[in-house]
């Protein structure tokens, strides 16, 4: 059965909960009946179609995915999250030290999930650097004083020193 069917109001319904329209990748027409809803095991939701138009059959997936918030730089300007230059802060502050490419590449995923985790749009770029911080001194201390000399700008051997007795001390 082509064009208008009945059941079509139910489709309707289901649309207006999903809150879209579906167009139909053969004719464009941007109706659609569902005919079938099911979930995935990722929490998604797919939806069997037909167009309202041309009678093909098409499915829908609506998956819930984790985006990463956008980082709030200090003077206010908004960049994406970018895992590579991070990467490279990490690595320079980590050479010749003890700490493997798998460490890293978990610290940094780490960092990722946790701003993931937040739910929010925008996070300073402050909660991303106390974030790997945080992770450096717990995977190696000489590491974490390189990266605090630059992110703490600890450019001065009296506030160096006071960062290591707290280091000590700790
Ligand atoms: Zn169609």
């Amino acid at each position: 059965m082509k064009g208008k069917v009945p059941g079509n109001a139910y489709g309707k319904q289901q649309e207006e909960r999903s809150g879209f329209n579906m167009r139909c990748p053969y004719c464009q027409f941007d109706d659609s009946k569902v005919i079938d809803t099911s979930h995935d095991s990722h929490g998604g939701i797919r939806r069997r179609r037909e167009c309202l138009k041309c009678g093909q059959r098409f499915s829908s997936l609506e998956r819930p995915i984790l985006s990463t918030p956008l980082i709030v730089k200090a003077d206010g300007a908004r960049e994406e999250f970018n895992r590579e230059k991070l990467e490279r802060g990490v690595r320079i502050a980590c050479a010749k030290r003890p700490v493997s490419a798998a460490d890293i590449d978990r610290l940094l995923g780490q960092v990722e999930t946790g701003l993931q985790k937040m739910g929010k749009a925008e996070v300073s770029s402050r909660v991303v650097g106390d974030m790997v911080i945080k992770s450096l001194k717990e995977l190696d201390q000489i590491a974490y004083i390189r990266y605090a000399i630059v992110y703490l700008r600890l450019d001065d051997l009296q506030s160096l020193r006071n960062e290591i007795n707290r280091l000590l001390a700790g």
